[in-house]
């Protein structure tokens, strides 16, 4: 892509209790500093910031956003930058939800804040945090266009069939309620490194993307567009994740309630906290998961075969939708680092043209790789996902483009 300008962008990722931040030079992708704020409006919180080989950690109570983003400020101050006096030429945030409004990145004012506001009824854990972290940045930085770019846009032009959920078709149109789709900027900018890896044009290639982080994700894209995601109304329905439960049955809510007397707090929290790997093994985090596999917890196995299983479904439903696939991409923490979780999903699929070459799966470089044979018919590959660099270059290509 020619940005035409090598001006730095900040990009902003505020979660409820943490700001991950990025400077960048889109361009040429250098990234100049990055760090996390973390455990904001808990007594103990702190900041790590990196820049040119340089780590500094600081831990002090961090009220709200605002302080946080005052501390990032202070610390590129301390490192030489003053981010005021950087030449920044965007802040581009992500956004979480952009319901059926905002389907592009999008130059933020006052109208188009309150909206992201009043979408938060969708994303109650997401766009508050969103919002926060877009108004102080807009108060610490008030000459520097801010943008949003949304993790549900890429899914926006879903097929009906697909996004539609069957239920009362008036309660679902007067309530919002539709499939949407989540981690949409990795997705695509995911999809956009596997057709230049394969050399091919994306109008040519059907496409499995697995996003396995923390949040998991699947989505089919058939000729560069998604036409089909796990992901739905919110982040919590399709793969088994680190502390979301995935796909469940709905009757599990008002049975739970009924039952277990949990309040409907109680059950968001519950099936948005405390399921997924850490409800079934007691820990969230994959290595932890492996290294308890490994030691011979029963749980953590039962845990990790509920994972597979999970996948498995989605890559069959989704082999189906597409009507045969190119090119199945793993992708994010656990899909660009965990052989043995791509092995197990992909194992014993030989008639369907997929297989994984042992040698190649656990290598260990950090860039776009195959590791399936090359004469098998399905290209299977790793791609590192660099969503603050997607931010990043839609921002700066909105506002050069203006
Ligand atoms: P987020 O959704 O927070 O962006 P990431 O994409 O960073 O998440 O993924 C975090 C997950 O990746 C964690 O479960 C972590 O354990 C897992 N992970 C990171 N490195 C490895 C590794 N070497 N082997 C297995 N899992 C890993």
């Amino acid at each position: 892509m020619d940005l035409g300008t090598d001006d730095p962008v900040l990009v902003l990722n505020s979660g409820s209790s943490s700001i991950k931040y990025q400077l960048l030079h889109p361009r040429t992708s250098e990234v100049v500093a990055a760090g996390i704020v973390e455990r904001i409006g808990e007594p103990e919180g702190g900041i790590e910031h990196r820049t040119g080989g340089q780590r500094i950690e600081q831990r002090e109570p961090i009220a709200d956003h605002s302080a946080g983003l005052r501390l990032v400020f202070e610390m590129f101050a301390r490192t030489g930058r003053d981010l005021t006096r950087a030449g920044l030429r965007a802040v581009g945030h992500r956004v979480v939800h952009g319901g059926e409004v905002f389907y592009r990145p999008t130059l933020i004012d006052d109208e188009v804040l309150a909206t992201i506001d009043e979408l938060s009824v969708l994303a109650p854990l997401h766009n508050p945090a969103n919002v926060a972290g877009i108004r102080s940045a807009r108060a610490l930085l008030p000459g520097v266009p801010q943008v949003a770019v949304f993790d549900t846009a890429f899914f926006h032009g879903l097929p009906a069939a697909a996004k539609t959920y069957a239920i009362d078709a008036k309660v679902a149109a007067a309530h919002g309620i539709r499939r949407y789709g989540f981690h949409g900027t990795s997705h695509e900018y995911v999809s956009g490194q596997v057709a230049q890896f394969l050399g091919r044009e994306p109008a040519q290639l059907n496409q499995i993307v697995f996003h396995l982080g923390n949040g998991a994700s699947a989505s089919a894209i058939r000729g560069g567009r998604p036409i089909d995601t796990s992901m739905g109304l919110t982040p919590l329905e399709g793969l088994v994740m680190g502390t979301r439960s995935g796909d469940l049955d709905p009757g599990i809510v008002p049975h739970l309630m009924r039952s277990a007397g949990l309040d409907i707090d109680a059950v968001d929290a519950l099936l948005n906290r405390d399921s997924g790997l850490k409800g079934l093994s007691g820990v969230n985090d994959f290595r932890a998961l492996q290294e308890l596999i490994d030691a011979g917890d029963p749980a953590a196995r039962l845990a990790y075969d509920v994972y597979i299983h999970r996948l498995r479904h989605y890559l069959g439903a989704y082999l189906i939708d597409l009507g045969g696939v190119d090119v199945l991409t793993f992708t994010a923490g656990v899909g660009e680092n965990s052989p043995a979780v791509r092995a197990d999903a992909l194992a014993g699929l030989q008639r369907f043209g997929i297989a994984v070459d042992p040698v190649r799966n656990v290598a260990k470089d950090r860039v776009a790789r195959r590791i399936s044979p090359d004469d098998a018919p399905v290209a299977v590959l790793v791609v590192p996902t660099n969503e603050e660099l997607a931010i990043a270059r839609a921002a700066l290509a909105l506002v050069i483009q203006d």
